[in-house]
């Protein structure tokens, strides 16, 4: 890089989901959670965030000295999109002195109103943390089906029907196919698939968590249950593995429509800007400090569905430079 480069002075953040192209051109490739902790720790003055508008908003909630750059704003997360600040107080209305918690995947608005946020990589840690007997979680249904099956808690999903539409395109008779094809493949999946396809799964987990099982795991075949974007990371990080995707229905349209172009083009001209109202961008960032500082859940899984294989080639070779967790570059 030279002193003249665009780049010198702006950090690229790229989402598990978006195309390989930007994944090889970020400086950091990882989930929400890994993605909002990076943006802190990266010193440089300008953040380009190359995933949904959440992602975006999350950096400049947590980054209020630095000008964050989302390449796409019309790349906005269907599930977040769908949840709103008057269901939010709907519900509190419903089930008074009842914790709020919301999973990063929702707007700047809502974390606002909300006790505490999550991701799929600590929701269960997130909702132990409260110690209350009852949770309200938002917005993903199945996310708050995968935390009740983990944790005594009553988990009360707001709204009810609420999901993610790239994951619940899975239905269980599509992993039931490919596990006739192939028998000894383990089949990992999201929390945000439908509660039916979990029962299917060997293992559930974040995306990092997928990537970090794909390299740990004896099975020499797996099927990879989520956006199908991550098969290009996880190829990379686990070459050995033969990765057979759940479903080609399983590709976020919003992720998607961000291009390299409009990440590089975004890069030169440090736009469009993100900015998130003071007093919104206030209440979001005490909901995302306070789920910061409870951490990550151990790598989770589900219960296995059959014997697998015992044999077969060890975990692949992390490149260097990596560190767990990222694809530092
Ligand atoms: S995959 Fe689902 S939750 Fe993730 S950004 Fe796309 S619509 Fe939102």
């Amino acid at each position: 890089m030279t002193p003249t480069d665009p780049r010198e002075d702006v950090f690229v953040l790229a989402h598990n989901y978006v195309r390989r192209e930007i994944q090889d051109y970020a400086d950091v490739v990882g989930d929400s959670l890994e993605l909002a902790r990076a943006a802190v720790e990266s010193e440089r003055p300008y953040l380009v965030v190359a995933g949904v508008d959440f992602m975006a908003e999350t950096a400049a909630i947590l980054n209020p000295d630095r000008t964050v750059v989302h390449p796409e704003p019309l790349a906005q997360c269907a599930m977040a999109s769908r949840l709103t600040v008057a269901e939010i107080e709907s519900a509190r209305a419903r089930y008074p002195g009842v914790p709020v918690v919301t999973y990063v995947n929702s707007s700047a608005a809502v974390k606002a109103v909300s006790d505490i946020c999550c991701t799929s990589g600590n929701a269960v840690r997130v909702v132990e943390s409260l110690e209350a007997p009852r949770v309200i979680v938002a917005p993903d249904r199945n996310l708050a089906a995968y935390v009740a099956a983990r944790t005594g808690v009553e988990v009360i999903p707001v709204p009810a029907l609420g999901c993610c539409p790239t994951h619940q395109a899975l239905s269980p008779g599509d992993l039931e196919e490919l596990i006739c094809l192939h028998p000894k493949a383990e089949v990992m999946v999201h929390p945000e698939t439908s509660p039916a396809v979990q029962a299917e799964a060997d293992f559930i987990g974040s995306t990092s968590a997928m990537i970090r099982r794909v390299q740990e795991t004896d099975a020499t075949t797996v099927i990879v249950g989520t956006d199908i974007s991550i098969l290009y990371r996880m190829r990379k990080l686990a070459p050995n593995k033969i990765l057979v995707p759940a479903s080609h229905l399983m590709s976020c349209a919003d992720m998607r429509m961000i291009t390299l172009d409009l990440v590089r083009e975004a890069v030169r001209t440090r736009a469009p800007v993100v900015r998130v109202d003071p007093q919104v961008a206030a209440g979001a960032r005490r909901a995302l400090e306070r789920m910061l500082a409870v951490g990550r859940d151990e790598m989770s899984s589900g219960p296995l569905r059959r014997d697998l294989p015992q044999a077969g080639p060890g975990p692949a070779t992390v490149g260097a430079g990596d560190r767990p967790g990222y694809l530092a570059k």
